[in-house]
């Protein structure tokens, strides 16, 4: 397939030397209260700012954090995806959300909280906070949206793209499926928007893989790429389309699983050989003579131009 036609967007209208401070209007937990995990949804207000209508879904922001680091040095810029549709939060332009993390981690004993995830996590509404961007060029939907249909993956935080991605598809013309994973049932983000639409329309099925409460019917655990093995017949013939776009974000790692297993399904038109060895490769794939590894997957192929990823 010849490579799908992205919009023109706006990028780095705003840097670490020039950021632009915008207000917290809204923020709120989106993990069930018994989750052990907080992650929460933000609300700017970005008015009289050149991010007004200008940051679309799958781009991000980057947030400077106030203060030093250890050595003396501000805190470096961190990325945050957009979860707001590219009209903006709730059809507004001049709102803008994301989905934050608090990262914690126990090392021999010592606590570590990430700088900006608990530094967002905390502020109030009213408060300012300092911005860059947008960025991101290429994990964006296509000019031509509806023309296409979609399977997002997501782990955790990566689903803030998808809720704008989603919200920007006109689901009468075209259809999506949200494939989401996470450990606990408690940390399904955005339950109460994602189900509803799942009733609702038929073009939409919203997949769950909850890895350490879900048992698949051979007693394995579900994960995120589980769920195309599982899948049920509507999304088995969206994967096999020409038409499907495939989207990934979240948890780095989360990709091989996804490709082993398009490979194991025979859709290798996901991917594209990197030379004549990648060809032969992707044939005795096919064929069943070859054992799917990494490091072969590394070595032979690159995803092509239906598949999007973005994994940090
Ligand atoms: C394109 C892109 C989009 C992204 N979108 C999102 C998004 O939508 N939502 C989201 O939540 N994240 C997103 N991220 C990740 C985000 O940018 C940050 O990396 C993340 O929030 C962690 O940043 P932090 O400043 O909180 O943690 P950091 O301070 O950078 O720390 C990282 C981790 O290390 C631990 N740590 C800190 N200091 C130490 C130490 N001395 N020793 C050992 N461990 C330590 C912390 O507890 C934390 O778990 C995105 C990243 C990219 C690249």
């Amino acid at each position: 397939m010849a490579d799908v036609a992205l919009p023109e967007v706006k990028l780095n209208l705003y840097n670490v030397k020039s950021p632009i401070q915008v207000k917290v209007v809204e923020n709120r937990i989106v993990t069930k209260e018994s989750s052990p995990n907080i992650v929460r949804h933000l609300v700017f207000d970005v008015s009289g700012t050149q991010l007004e209508g200008n940051v679309i879904a799958g781009q991000s922001v980057g947030v400077l954090t106030p203060g030093e680091d250890q050595n003396g040095k501000p805190h470096k810029l961190r990325l945050y995806s957009m979860a707001s549709p590219s009209r903006g939060e709730g059809g507004q332009s001049h709102l803008i959300s994301t989905t934050v993390k608090r990262t914690i981690e126990e090392i021999d004993g010592k606590l570590y909280t990430g700088v900006a995830s608990n530094y967002l996590c905390d502020l109030q509404p009213g408060d300012p906070v300092l911005l860059t961007g947008p960025s991101g060029r290429r994990f964006l939907l296509p000019e031509d949206a509806n023309a296409y249909q979609y399977l997002f993956f997501a782990t955790g935080t990566g689903v803030a793209p998808f809720r704008g991605m989603i919200q920007d598809l006109d689901l009468s013309k075209t259809s999506a499926t949200l494939a989401f994973g996470c450990a606990y049932r408690t940390d399904v983000l955005y339950a109460d928007e994602f189900d509803p639409l799942a009733r609702d329309q038929a073009s939409f099925h919203f997949l769950k893989a909850i890895s350490r409460e879900d048992r698949r019917t051979d007693g394995s655990k579900a994960y995120v790429h589980t769920l195309l093995e599982d899948a049920p017949e509507a999304v088995r013939t969206q994967v096999a389309a020409k038409n499907t776009l495939i989207y990934i974000c979240g948890l780095k790692g989360m990709e091989w699983g996804i490709y082993k297993t398009l490979l194991q399904q025979g859709h290798s038109s996901y991917f594209d050989p990197k030379n004549d060895e990648g060809v032969a490769w992707l044939k005795s794939v096919a064929s069943g003579a070859a054992k799917i590894t990494e490091e072969d997957f590394k070595t032979y192929v690159k995803p092509g131009p239906r598949l999007f990823e973005e994994v940090y």
